[in-house]
């Protein structure tokens, strides 16, 4: 088992991508911790775990305040003695034309992607630094780190800025053995992209078929979307590397939509 005693917390691991990786972080042997939003939520997936044997508790945490991200993360230490891995993950899309954005829904993409990171980073980090163990820390990228879509101008901008805290958090934690990555995934079927077919269907008069096929995946090598099973192997490949030897760097798990 890669991460056999690890204490884990995964925000916006109630759904889709963090409830993936928080199943593969259990089965490789960590405790995880599944943050979110929504409580109840949360102990129903951490309850599934452990009813497949694995570690892992609900803790509700909205994680764009700062009390309720400092309190998560005290709770989890309580309950795990500590924190080795922090994936930050939760996160929303709102998509419109630049024009027509308004500044509160820019503000409120902002807060989730990018203070959700750094209040959350800023919690674990001191945890991390004392242990004398290291620690992973693992931001939730995606191809538009990379790359620009129509209609998605702050979801654009918190992605690309993740590779910048990644990089900062990736030098300051170097002399703790904490390592800082992002993995970049291309198009997941999880209730987040759901939400978005039919919202750029009407956004861009087309078909829900001709979004998924000439908009979403008509990039890719192969037309397929990436899979939640992807996206957490990467992920705990990060999780489990045990040097400095890799940090500050970015994967892109994509079927080839965006190529380095
Ligand atoms: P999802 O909607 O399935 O899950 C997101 C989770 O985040 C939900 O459980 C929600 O309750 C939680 N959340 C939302 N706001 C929160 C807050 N303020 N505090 C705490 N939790 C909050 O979405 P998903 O597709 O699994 O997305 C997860 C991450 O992956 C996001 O950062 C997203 O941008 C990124 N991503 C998704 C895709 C994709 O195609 N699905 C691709 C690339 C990147």
């Amino acid at each position: 088992m890669k991460l056999q005693d690890k204490s884990a917390i995964i925000t916006g691991a109630a759904s889709g991508i963090g409830k993936g990786i928080a199943q593969t972080f259990a089965r490789e042997g960590a405790k995880v911790a599944i943050a979110d939003l929504n409580l109840d939520s949360a102990n129903a997936t951490a309850a599934e775990i452990c009813a497949h044997g694995g570690k892992a508790i609900g803790v509700a945490m909205d994680v764009t305040n700062e009390e309720a991200v400092n309190a998560g993360v005290s709770a989890v230490v309580e309950a795990f003695g500590g924190v080795d891995i922090l994936v930050s993950n939760a996160g929303i899309q709102i998509v419109h034309p630049l024009e027509d954005f308004s500044y509160a829904d820019w503000k409120k993409m902002l807060a989730i992607h990018l203070d959700g990171a750094f209040l959350t980073t800023k919690a674990c980090l001191p945890y991390m630094y004392k242990s004398g163990r290291g620690g992973s820390v693992i931001y939730m990228g995606s191809v538009h780190s990379k790359e620009a879509s129509m209609l998605k101008a702050p979801y654009v901008t918190a992605k690309h800025g993740l590779i910048g805290l990644a990089k900062v958090v990736a030098k300051e934690g170097a002399k703790y053995g904490v390592h800082a990555n992002v993995i970049c995934p291309g198009f997941v079927r999880t209730p987040l992209v759901d939400k978005q077919i039919p919202e750029q269907a009407l956004a861009l008069g087309i078909s829900e078929a001709e979004v998924i096929k000439n908009v979403m995946l008509k990039e890719t090598v192969d037309g397929e979307f990436t899979t939640l099973e992807d996206v957490a192997e990467a992920t705990l490949f990060f999780a489990a590397f045990p040097s400095n030897a890799l940090t500050g760097q970015s994967l892109v798990v994509s079927h080839g939509w965006f190529m380095e």
